[in-house]
């Protein structure tokens, strides 16, 4: 390895940085993170370092660089804008055996500044060892991504119960198996989803009865969103990456399905307009026993859980029964078909305000405020309303709305197959005739449709 990393303590150490610019503005920004003594020399500097001289943050010296200023200091970073100065100063420091980055030459520097992913006290730091700066960027961005961001209290976590789960398990096997559990079980769940007290409580249980830790399930009610894979949340692939088993329904797309982990049991429950795989009641009671049985049990539902989607019903019973349940929001249908369709769900000059309703009947009947929604200025969508495309628009008309409102059917929203028809209030019964009812359809209603000439792009 042309550079070995290492992690070094810099709290109270003096980091000399010469050069004022971009660059160095840069260092010292990243720097400051070590709790070292900052000490910048320049003729001139950027207003970022000016503000951090003033907020007490760096000590700054507007002068240009003299050889005596590499006394005392620990590291130095040469960021000026004149490589012959740069190399002058790296030449000094290494004359002094001091370590030194000289930005964009590595030849020049014995130290590289990696790219960072900081979830403190838990870093990550990635070099291509002065290779290729963008591909450390790239990959950082990527692991940024798949790692939560309250990782680092995890490590917190742990270290206030080091000293207690020693005492408690003589063999580091056991140490190491509980520490499994634990980082990889509810309480990491808990901590990551900020209930530090809960994830606490977890430890101390275990630590007196570790047979809790393989009894207690916990159940995720994930939104899958509208059907493009790219829409989920981070905290959502990372619950579907973690689970034993998953109930989805017929909205979750197979792409998104085959991001969940593959040795997980997968389970149909239904959900097409007349095709219940399984009762709600019987989806209820099953998450319930499985987590009971110690599963992390994955409720994949198509859009948001708490949008159309029963998701408060489905968590009641484990909330009666102490069962740990999390819930991930995701976009759903409106939100995802308005984008990737062109129809902003609200306009300054269109629409000040947007409704999300159902079109589905109840015991036949549609039972929804009329004189409401037929008012102008708002988009309205209609979710699970197009085989009662007829009441709907009939309704809206007889309550006053304007035959002419643009109106549209977006299908399969997000996803590679997505089609949407335009028309009018009047006229969309007859124009959707053609189409296919069992499909995932939305109704818009408003002036926003229109837009969709302009703003359309998927
Ligand atoms: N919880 C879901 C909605 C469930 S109700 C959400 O937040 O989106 C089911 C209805 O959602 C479908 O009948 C359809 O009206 C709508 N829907 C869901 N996904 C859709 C998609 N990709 N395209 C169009 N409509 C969709």
């Amino acid at each position: 390895m042309e550079y070995f990393p290492l992690f070094t303590r810099l709290q109270h150490r003096t980091v000399l940085i010469i050069g004022g610019g971009d660059i160095a503005t840069r260092k010292t920004q990243l720097l400051l993170k070590s709790g070292a003594k900052l000490r910048i020399i320049a003729p001139h500097v950027s207003t970022e370092l000016n503000i951090l001289q003033q907020q007490g943050s760096i000590e700054l010296e507007l002068r240009p660089y003299v050889a005596t200023d590499l006394e005392h200091c620990s590291l130095i970073i040469a960021a000026t804008n004149d490589r012959e100065l740069n190399q002058q100063i790296a030449l000094a420091a290494q004359a002094k055996n001091i370590d030194v980055n000289v930005v964009d030459d590595p030849k020049l520097s014995n130290v590289v500044l990696p790219a960072l992913v900081d979830r403190d006290p838990v870093v990550i730091a990635i070099s291509s060892s002065a290779g290729s700066p963008v591909l450390s960027r790239l990959l950082r961005a990527q692991l940024e991504s798949l790692i939560p961001s309250r990782y680092g209290l995890l490590a917190n976590l742990a270290k206030r119960f080091r000293q207690e789960v020693k005492n408690r398990f003589a063999s580091s096997r056991e140490r190491r198996q509980f520490w499994e559990q634990i980082l990889d079980g509810p309480a990491a769940e808990q901590m990551l989803a900020g209930h530090d007290k809960a994830a606490e409580r977890i430890i101390s249980e275990a630590l007196n009865n570790p047979d809790t830790l393989s009894k207690t399930g916990e159940v995720f009610l994930v939104g899958a969103g509208p059907g493009d894979p790219d829409l989920l949340t981070f905290r959502a692939l990372r619950l579907m990456q973690k689970c034993d088993i998953v109930l989805y329904d017929r909205l979750v797309s197979d792409e998104i399905l085959n991001l969940v982990r593959r040795e997980a049991k997968r389970i149909y429950v239904g959900k097409a307009r007349s095709d219940h795989a399984l009762p709600q009641d019987e989806i209820n009671e099953f998450l319930l026993r499985e987590a009971k049985s110690g599963k992390r049990v994955l409720r994949l539902k198509g859009g948001d859980p708490f949008v159309f989607g029963r998701g408060g019903e489905e968590i009641m019973r484990l909330a009666e029964e102490g069962i740990p349940f999390q819930v991930v929001p995701s976009v759903t249908a409106a939100n995802g078909c308005g984008a990737y369709a062109g129809i902003p769900l609200t306009h300054r000059d269109f629409a000040q305000s947007c409704t999300f309703v159902t079109g589905h009947t109840k015991d036949g009947k549609l039972d929804l405020n009329w004189t409401q929604l037929a008012q102008p200025n708002q988009t309205v969508v209609f979710y699970m309303g197009l085989a009662n495309v007829h009441a709907l628009t009939e309704n809206l008309i007889a309550h006053g709305l304007d035959g002419n409102t643009p109106a549209a059917v977006v299908q399969n929203g997000t996803r590679p197959n997505q089609t949407v028809l335009v028309s009018s209030l009047e006229n969309l019964a007859r124009d959707a005739q053609s189409l296919t009812i069992s499909v995932p359809s939305l109704i818009f209603v408003g002036h926003t449709v229109s837009l969709r000439q302009q703003l359309a792009w998927f």
